[in-house]
């Protein structure tokens, strides 16, 4: 990861707007193309790459489709897993580029392209599902997209129930909803005005409604910038997807607030950077649980009712209540 934090731009590992912008750079140069050859440089990812990805050989690429940070190439015979992992970035090359360091993984069309895999760190991964295998199943398990219309605050509030979570926690876990990673969640708290360690079970629901919509426009904006780097992904140096942009609070600690020029500062967060505005994003005062607002709720009509009883409207009445007590 680089900091350039004079001129206000960021470059990072991908997040969700790079892998889909990735998708939408990649998908016009190769989809509907058949599989002339692949070849594996360098096996060793994050998981070894398995040898039945030359199973596309001669199969045709049906379409790309995007699951979180997956990249998955559908055909006819099964999908092809592609992550980027952390330093990850693939280009469309015509097929006698000379590969570079850290080159491991390329598939050649019948159309003379090529799509090649750049990964130095090597936490990215590429693996095969064949046809019969339940993908579907390994990936329900995450929560939906975010700028799907599943991603409801309706559905936060819920998943928050009475957790004690810091709520950036809580929302780049997969579970809850995917590919909301550090940057946004930085991001979308501070322009929603929420601290970073505010626990979900004190957040409102009208906070969360907020929130949902904060965080759909920042990803959204983040993919229409992206996009005009679509070109990059047939260009042989630099890395494609990993477009510069404005940042408010990501990667700025010790800098100055855009809103009101206090100094930002930093936490950390199951072992991830969070920076913050102190001034702008105050930590709520402890509240009663929901469930101890629920039960004074409770226990104020039960009190409410006894009050009545006791008032009785005429004598009968009167005797009746004295005779139940
Ligand atoms: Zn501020």
């Amino acid at each position: 990861m680089q900091k350039t934090s004079q001129n206000r731009t960021h470059f990072k590992m991908p997040e969700l707007p790079e892998v889909e912008v990735c998708r939408l750079g990649i998908t016009p140069h190769i989809a509907g193309q058949k599989v002339a050859d692949v070849v594996v440089r360098n096996a060793k990812l994050r998981w070894p790459i398995p040898d039945e990805v030359h199973s596309v050989v001669g199969k045709t690429l049906e379409k790309i489709e995007r699951r979180s940070k997956y990249l998955l190439l559908r055909f006819a015979n099964g999908t092809l897993l592609l992550h980027l992992g952390m330093s990850g970035s693939v280009r469309i090359l015509a097929q006698d580029t000379p590969d570079i360091k850290h080159d491991h993984f390329e598939m050649l069309f019948d159309n003379g392209k090529m799509l090649r895999l750049n990964d130095p760190r090597r936490f990215g991964a590429v693996l095969w599902f064949p046809e019969h295998h339940d993908l579907q199943g390994l990936l329900t398990k995450l929560g939906p997209e975010p700028l799907t219309d599943d991603f409801t605050y309706g559905h936060l509030f819920a998943k928050a129930g009475n957790r004690k979570v810091p709520i950036k926690t809580f929302l780049m876990d997969n579970h809850v909803v995917v590919g909301v990673g550090n940057i946004y969640a930085n991001e979308a708290l501070f322009i929603a005005s929420i601290h970073p360690a505010t626990l979900v079970n004190s957040v409102s629901e009208e906070k969360f409604n907020e929130l949902t919509d904060i965080i759909k426009t920042v990803l959204a904006a983040a993919i229409e910038q992206g996009g005009t780097t679509l070109k990059d992904f047939t260009q042989a140096d630099g890395k494609p997807g990993y477009f510069a942009q404005k940042l408010f609070v990501y990667g700025r600690a010790g800098e100055k607030c855009d809103g009101c020029q206090t100094v930002l500062e930093e936490i950390r967060q199951s072992n991830r950077s969070s920076v913050f505005c102190p001034q702008c994003q105050v930590m709520p005062k402890p509240q009663p649980q929901r469930e101890t607002v629920a039960k004074k709720a409770v226990v104020k009509k039960l009190k409410d009712k006894k009050l009545k009883a006791k008032k009785p409207k005429d004598k009968k009445a009167a005797i009746q209540t004295i005779k139940n007590s």
